[in-house]
């Protein structure tokens, strides 16, 4: 941790801020004293409960945590085992999650899976809650979704990624056998979190727009704090808008892929908002080192309920995953 002092503090007062210091936090070490002081990493517990003590002291004017500081578990929690989520046909284990934007009816989505699968997915997107900018919008199925996802994911053989918006539903994500998808309008949703850590079941956590790679990172804290070493990462863009920030933050997907064990899969379909955007986004995505990819892909895109624009023909995912193969 390291501590910014203001510009010509006197002697006097810097002892007294030392003073101070030790007192907040005993047993630390301190080091430096005239622009800055550093001090060796306290217990996040401890430093959890004085931070905001230690930012008040007279003669602070930062106060600055490493990441391995903030997120402990994160930048040291081991791989977790998602062998179920990779993808078929590839020579390296890649994870690749692909179905529609959302569960609509289940004819189409039995289709879509089962030709998802023979193309090389090998997990399914199964939204049925899903979270609108406008209360106008097709919310998805609900509930009544449940039966059509089990199905699927019985027929495929293939585990299905189901966003939950609320800690109600995080029980009957866990025994339809799913995996949780913590979306990018709840990362900062901290009740969420701890109640998707408790649940017991894999959680995917993506990023929101804007969050940079503490916030993200302090995110997936808590799910390791509250329980759970199952949690992979999904960089996802910086907008949510059609116009604007759009597209994979590459940047942010690699310094993830340098700080954690943790997998850090990609979302170009939600990046881009332009499916003659996403194979091109997706391939960068494999290129900087992701683990893996969520791809939106449906049976026919014209005429989906929601975001068939960055939404793949199954012929479309085909051909990207055999370019995938070509890389890894
Ligand atoms: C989604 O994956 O269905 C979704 C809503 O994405 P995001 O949370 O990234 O906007
Ligand atoms: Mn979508």
């Amino acid at each position: 941790m390291i501590i910014r002092l203001k510009p010509g503090i006197k002697a006097g007062k810097l002892a007294a801020l030392r003073r101070g210091l030790s007192g907040l936090l005993p047993g630390a070490g301190f080091s430096g004293g005239r622009g800055s002081i550093a001090v060796n990493t306290p217990a996040p517990e401890l430093l959890g409960r004085r931070l905001a003590e230690i930012e008040n002291l007279p003669g602070i004017a930062s106060v600055e945590l490493s990441l391995r500081e903030a997120c402990p578990l994160a930048v040291t929690a081991p791989p977790p085992e998602l062998d179920a989520l990779y993808g078929k046909g590839l020579r390296k284990n890649f994870i690749l999650i692909a179905g529609p934007c959302a569960v609509e009816d289940e004819a189409s989505y039995l289709a879509a899976a089962k030709k998802l699968k023979a193309a090389g997915a090998g997990a399914l997107r199964a939204g049925l809650f899903k979270p609108r900018t406008s209360p106008y919008a097709f919310q998805g199925l609900g509930t009544k979704g449940f039966g059509i996802v089990k199905k699927a994911a019985r027929a495929t053989g293939l585990a299905a990624v189901i966003e939950a918006t609320s800690e109600q539903q995080l029980s009957a994500i866990k025994n339809a056998g799913g995996i949780a998808q913590i979306g990018a309008r709840n990362m900062r949703n901290y009740e969420l979190l701890k109640a998707a850590a408790r649940a017991g079941l894999p959680v995917l956590l993506k990023r929101a727009p804007g969050a940079t790679l503490k916030e993200w990172l302090l995110s997936a804290e808590y799910l390791l704090k509250h329980g759970n070493g199952e949690v992979l990462l999904c960089e996802r863009g910086d907008s949510f808008s059609r116009s604007g920030l759009r597209g994979l933050n590459l940047n942010i997907l690699r310094a993830a892929l340098n700080s954690t064990a943790l997998p850090v899969i990609a979302d170009p379909c939600h990046a881009a908002g332009d499916r003659a955007l996403v194979p091109a986004q997706a391939l960068a995505a494999v290129r900087a080192g992701a683990d893996g990819l969520m791809i939106e892909a449906a049976l026919d895109p014209g005429t989906a309920l929601m975001d068939g624009r960055q939404t793949l023909s199954i012929p479309e995912f085909a051909t990207l995953v055999k370019r995938i193969r070509k890389l890894l």
